[in-house]
Parts: C-alpha cells; structure tokens; sequence
C-alpha cells in the first residue's frame, strides 16, 4: 500500500493520491467500479469492510456505499486525487466542467444574488450565467479580471455572492492576480472561484493562493488524452463541501465509474505533459511573435505580456494555449485552421494532440453580439505534445 508523505511532491501525488493498490485483489490502479447499487449487511448496515474500508489516505471516500449517484469508490479515488493535487480539503467530480459550474452557482447563489465573470470568459460559462442561471435571478456583470482596479470598481458599485476568475483566460490568456483578488473579494463578503481549467493544478494551485473554489473541465489538461469529457470541483472549506456534495447528489450530476477512471488514468502523467506543453507552446509563441503574417501574440509567457509578471508569480509555468490574431484579418484566420496538416481543426483542448480553431466562429460563438465576442482574426491553438519542429513547421506552412 501506498504510504504518502505530508512532504510527497505533486508528481508522486498524482500517481499515488486516492490511488492506493485494491485491498481485495492487490491490483495496482483502482478498479472500475461501474456499479450502481451495493450489498447491504443488514438494514442500513453499510459495508464499511474489505474493498472500501480497507484503503488507506485521508479516507474521505470510504465509508459504506449504498448507491453510485451519491457515491462510487472509482469516482472517490479521483476525487481524493484531485483534492491532494489541489491542495482543497474535497474535491468532487462531475459529468462534465459545465455540471460542475452549475452545481457550485446553485450551491452559493440564490435569487436576487450577483456574480463577476471575467469579461473575457469561456463562452459556455458566459452562456451558463446569461441564459441559464439569469433564469433563475442570478444576475452576473463582466469584468476585466485582470484589472484589480476594475474589479474593486466593480465589487463596490454592484457587490457580490461571487467572484469568478479565469486565469489563464479561455482565448485572450489573460492573468489574473489570484491573490489581490481573494483580498478584495473577502473583503467584500463574497467567494472567489478560479476556473484553473487552463493551468491545471501542476502549474497553479488557487487554493493557496486565496481561492474558496477551483473549478475545473478534466476534459482538458487533467484527462489530457480528448477520450472523456468531465468536471470537477475542489474547496478549501468542509462547509461547502458539503454543500456541493449535497447538490450533486439531490440532481445528480457526478461522474460515470469509467469516466472518473479514465480522468484518473490521465492525471497520472499530467506533470510530465504539462512540462512538455509548456516548452513546444512557448516555441510556437516566439516563432509567432516573429513572424509577419501574425499581428498579434497572447502568450504568458512572452515577457511584453501584460500580465506575464503576475503569471511569473502564481505559475510554475504559462502553459500550453496560444492565441494570436491573423494580420490577414478573419478570412485568412479562418483560411489558415483549415490548412494545418498536424494541428487538428477542432474544439476543445489540452489534450497530447495539437488542435486549431476559429473561436469566433467555433467555442465562442455563442458570445456574439455579448461584450465578451472575440476579435474575427483571432486562432486558438492547443499546442500538444508531438515533436516541436513538426509543429512549428506545420504553422509556418499554413501561415505562408
Ligand atoms: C471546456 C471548458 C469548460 C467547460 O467544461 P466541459 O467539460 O466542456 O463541460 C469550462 N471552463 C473552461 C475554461 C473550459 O475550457
């Protein structure tokens, strides 16, 4: 049995956190668990004995089991493996980053309350909070997270439940200052709630850094091979932990047994991935920032970055998304995702294969016409694992 260490590092975390051989059969990675309902001994007895009572760790997820929706020791391993990686007291996962988002706005929010989003935000959690939570008299306003002024600005002029922050954010990659953001949020009675979807928890841990919630798609960097889509959920607070995990159970939106192994079959090599991501992505930067058909760069990483002093500070690196605008305008943008031979033309992101898109015709079109639409020219790149020249060369030609 894996004996962890108080002082054990994220890269032994992420393959041994929740992660403990099966106690029955001695086998090395948790089983699929792809059951519904268990055995009872006795009315209400709840099996606390040999698969689940017997793994070691903080042991969140071993108490008895009675039904999968409430829980299931597949999903509990990585849920135990992404609040050690997090540093969070509990994390929870979900069928998908968009379940995760609705269950912590419904956990925190209630009618006649208002969140900030960043102005520059996913599309999806734009189109959460303008079509679905707006439903419900949940209002939000758009702010430039990466602006504190604007933030305090914003915070004393329409107050807050909630401070949502993205950082990286989804196209622009801008930062925000995680820290400065938790103290003006605190102080004005409201949480503060990191989407670390594009860092994932080996670059930024948000939790350390003042963040009551950290939200994220595993669909990206974490599951890290696009075979799964997923969500999830990490606190710093038992208090709403149990809030989150109460919700999550009354509607039912946690992750299927196959889906939360095949999240924690990724994680396992996220750290190895994300250094490589990091290195091929700021080599696609440079190349991009010098070449004449590309007007402009968003990479953290480039030193004249707004916000690459900030990211300096709260990253271990500045990742694997690049954005740049087209100096040819949309229709070359557009033209240009088309003729790539290695980057994949599609959505998503985070995986080991490069991918290409449009967002203003693909992941963000949905904020067309909002204050959050993209520039036209703009392309989005996830820059993968593959060798670094391949892909550089793969851009150079699409671009000519
Ligand atoms: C993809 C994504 C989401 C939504 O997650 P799904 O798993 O697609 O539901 C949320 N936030 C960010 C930053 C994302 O990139």
């Amino acid at each position: 049995m894996a004996q962890l260490d108080s002082g054990d590092g994220f890269e032994t975390l992420a393959i041994h956190a929740g992660q403990e051989p099966d106690p029955l059969t001695g086998a090395v990675v948790p089983p699929i668990y792809q059951v519904s309902t268990y055995k009872q001994d006795g009315v209400g007895g709840l099996r606390g004995g040999t698969i689940a009572g017997a793994a070691s760790g903080p042991g969140r997820w071993i108490e008895g089991y009675d039904y999968s929706r409430t829980a299931n020791p597949t999903r509990g391993a990585l849920e135990e493996c992404l609040a050690a990686l997090e540093g969070g007291v509990r994390a929870l996962a979900f069928a998908s980053g968009m379940a995760a988002e609705d269950c912590l706005i419904r956990a925190v929010c209630r009618p006649g309350d208002h969140v900030l989003i960043p102005h520059d935000a996913y599309g999806g959690t734009f189109r959460l909070f303008d079509k679905v939570a707006s439903m419900w008299g949940v209002s939000y306003h758009p702010v430039p997270v990466s602006d504190p002024g604007a933030v305090r600005d914003a915070l004393a002029a329409h107050g807050a439940r909630m401070v949502w922050v993205e950082t990286p954010t989804n196209q622009l990659l801008s930062i925000a200052d995680l820290p400065a953001l938790a103290q003006l949020a605190h102080s004005a009675g409201a949480l503060l709630a990191v989407d670390n979807t594009f860092a994932s928890p080996y670059l930024q841990q948000p939790v350390a850094l003042g963040a009551d919630a950290v939200i994220h798609s595993t669909t990206k960097y974490i599951g890290g091979h696009s075979d799964v889509v997923g969500g999830a959920l990490v606190v710093s607070d038992a208090g709403l932990a149990e809030q989150l995990a109460f919700l999550q159970n009354a509607t039912g939106s946690a992750a299927g047994p196959f889906d939360a192994w095949l999240t924690l079959r990724g994680v396992k090599t996220l750290p190895v991935r994300m250094d490589r991501h990091c290195s091929n992505a700021a080599q696609v930067a440079i190349m991009l920032a010098n070449h004449p058909a590309v007007a402009q760069v968003y990479y953290p990483g480039l030193a004249d970055h707004p916000g690459h002093e900030t990211a300096a500070k709260q990253m271990r690196g500045f990742g694997g998304m690049v954005s740049f605008r087209h100096a040819g305008g949309a229709e070359a943008a557009v033209a240009m995702c088309g003729r790539t031979r290695l980057f994949t033309l599609g959505e998503s992101l985070g995986g080991v294969e490069s991918l290409i898109e449009h967002p203003g015709r693909m992941t963000h079109a949905s904020a067309a016409g909002s204050p959050l639409e993209v520039p036209s020219d703009l392309v989005r790149l996830s820059v993968g694992i593959e060798n670094c020249d391949d892909l550089i060369e793969d851009l150079r030609a699409a671009l000519r």
